[in-house]
């Protein structure tokens, strides 16, 4: 199931039916956390084990599992098969009803995430004198994990479910934007605007640049917190936390933070780097909207990021206890993913039909709700940038880059086109009229079309591609000429583009649909509101700030933004109509109907 589509109630609601314990292995502390704190805040009787805890909040937590004071007990893998542990699940008394293992993937070192700890609930679960019902989740399942999921965790015979790898209040984008922090600096104006103090998260590549993007946005007076592996434990946390319950509003972070962060209420995931791959980007992107309310997923694109991925591939420590087949098969896979991770960000297709396509899901091909869906594309022949880059390419007896075929073709007179002779190239200076960006676009499209690929590591150059029907069928020389005997042209080779006159308002060179310019919906939960009900609508969030402060809560914990959304619009007078709303349970009425309906009621 995909992040956000309710992994967690599917073990949840069974727990509380079983009698006895359920177990819910899950890899991180956060995400422990987390869920029991909604739990118990939803009135079920939740703990955790982990390191977070001292000895002694240790051993009494045991002893109130023991004494059945839980349904729901979260433990981190690697304590299952400790004494203390096995002790409890053995020799105390208690049944294990169930085991769900959450974020499976972690058994699998196909996965991103291998946690060896995840190898030993087989083990544990061996151990136990009657065998529970085990269940595991994911929402990174491609076939190889699935695979593993089944095998490692000793799975018997399964019921797989698969569900639809959709989350259509994700709206998705791929901008290339000349200067990205400019670009981002007016992104987050716009979205303090439509929603002030909203949420957003912004991922990008390295601590480096984390370290540089928050600082900057500090400076130029956004709320900013960052997060990354090279912060101590104790910032971490606290980082974390002051986004959570909303002190902060901008989490700049590297992939380490996110895994397990149940905030329901993002309203946008800006990605200041692209990943390393398209299960990554939609783990992360989905991260957004949790809450099912409209949110935003934007990708910026820089070559550079491909580079910089490309050298992560190469120097992947995880692969090093691995022997060298299987690390060269890794890596190899991992090039195809970046590869086609590259071509997400320049497809004119619809982007969620990308993605759904990427995860074994077939789509109409239209969304409506992805910078592509909402562009305007015109269909460009593309045939004589297309054979002079063949040519071009063909006529260099060295491979290059694709910024030195670029540069060839556009004429450029930096020393290392002419220190090279590359300016005595038949096709040198023939494009100088096209954009850098359009020239990319048309390379990445002739790479997805299969002319041409990128070989070499360190340093990928463009080659042609080698037996690729398409060569064959290209104009022979790259002329487009009429062929002597029938007198029919040969077919044009043709590329969809944003149209000419919405690269004028972009400003991103290429990229149409500067979001300004489009009247788009408004993002956020409160999109559906209109005028008067933003202000009972901005209300109702202090009302849910002042408790969360209160009972040390986040506060999507207490109400989702969602519901507070659909308060406004049904204006409920009393607790009978406040449990008609989606989101709302009688313990939450009994707990914060009366304050909200007076918040209501004022109105
Ligand atoms: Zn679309």
């Amino acid at each position: 199931m995909p992040t956000g589509a309710g992994k967690s109630v599917c073990f949840q609601v069974p727990a509380l039916m079983a009698e006895g314990i359920t177990l819910v292995i899950s890899p991180l502390i956060s995400l422990m956390k987390d869920q029991v704190s909604a739990l118990n805040q939803a009135g079920i009787h939740a703990a955790y084990l982990n390191s977070s805890l001292s000895m002694g909040q240790y051993v009494k937590a045991l002893q109130l599992a023991k004494a059945g004071r839980y349904k729901i007990i979260y433990v981190a893998p690697e304590r299952l098969v400790t004494d203390g542990f096995l002790d409890f699940a053995l020799n105390s008394g208690i049944k294990i009803s169930m085991v769900a293992v959450d974020e499976a993937h972690c058994v699998s070192q196909w996965g991103q995430d291998f946690r060896p700890g995840y190898l030993k609930i087989a083990e544990f679960i061996r151990k136990l004198a009657h065998r529970p019902i085990v269940s595991a989740y994911t929402a990174t399942a491609t076939e190889d994990v699935r695979g593993d999921i089944i095998e490692l965790l000793e799975l018997r015979e399964p019921a797989v479910t698969v569900t639809g790898f959709d989350r259509d209040n994700l709206y998705f984008a791929v901008k290339k934007p000349v200067d990205k922090y400019k670009e981002l600096v007016t992104y987050l104006r716009k979205k303090e605007q439509e929603l002030s103090g909203c949420s957003g998260i912004v991922y990008c590549l390295t601590r480096k640049s984390v370290e540089d993007i928050s600082y900057r946005l500090r400076q130029d007076g956004f709320s900013v917190t960052r997060y990354h592996a090279g912060l101590s434990d104790e910032e971490r946390r606290e980082n974390q936390d002051d986004f959570i319950y909303d002190r902060r509003h901008v989490m700049v972070a590297t992939n380490a933070f996110g895994m397990g962060i149940d905030k329901s209420d993002v309203r946008f995931v800006v990605h200041y780097n692209m990943p390393k791959n398209m299960e990554s980007y939609y783990q992360e992107a989905g991260r957004a909207g949790r809450d099912g309310a409209p949110a935003e997923c934007i990708l910026y694109y820089e070559p550079s990021d491909v580079r910089m991925n490309q050298m992560f591939i190469g120097n992947n420590e995880n692969n090093e206890m691995l022997d060298a087949a299987a690390k060269a098969l890794i890596e190899e896979r991992d090039r195809r993913r970046l590869k086609q991770m590259t071509f997400y960000c320049f497809t004119s297709e619809c982007l969620r039909h990308y993605i759904l396509k990427y995860f074994g899901e077939e789509t109409s091909g239209y969304c409506g709700n992805c910078l592509n869906c909402l562009t305007q594309f015109e269909e460009v022949d593309i045939t004589r940038e297309v054979s002079a880059i063949l040519k071009c390419i063909r006529e260099n007896w060295t491979a290059y880059g694709i910024t030195t075929i670029i540069d060839i073709l556009r004429g450029a007179k930096s020393q290392r086109i002419l220190s090279k002779n590359l300016d005595r190239n038949s096709q040198y200076g023939l494009l100088s009229g096209q954009s850098v960006t359009r020239l990319r676009q048309i390379i990445q499209e002739m790479m997805y079309r299969g002319y041409l690929e990128l070989s070499g590591e360190a340093y990928p150059v463009l080659r042609l591609a080698e037996g690729a029907e398409g060569t064959r069928r290209l104009p022979a020389e790259g002329e487009r000429q009429t062929s002597p005997g029938a007198g029919e042209e040969t077919a044009p080779i043709v590329l969809k583009l944003p149209k000419e006159q919405e690269r004028k308002t972009g400003g991103s060179g290429g990229e149409a649909g500067s979001a300004g310019g489009r009247k788009r919906k408004k993002a956020g939960a409160a999109a559906a509101l209109r005028e008067k009900d933003i202000e009972l609508f901005e209300e109702l969030r202090a009302l849910r700030r002042e408790i969360a402060a209160e009972e040390k809560v986040p506060p999507y914990i207490i109400f989702s933004d969602k519901t507070l959304v659909l308060m406004c619009l049904a204006r409920p007078g009393d607790s009978a109509a406040l449990l008609g709303i989606s989101g709302i349970g009688e313990y939450k009425v009994k707990k914060y109907g009366e304050r909200f309906l007076e918040v209501l009621g004022v109105q």
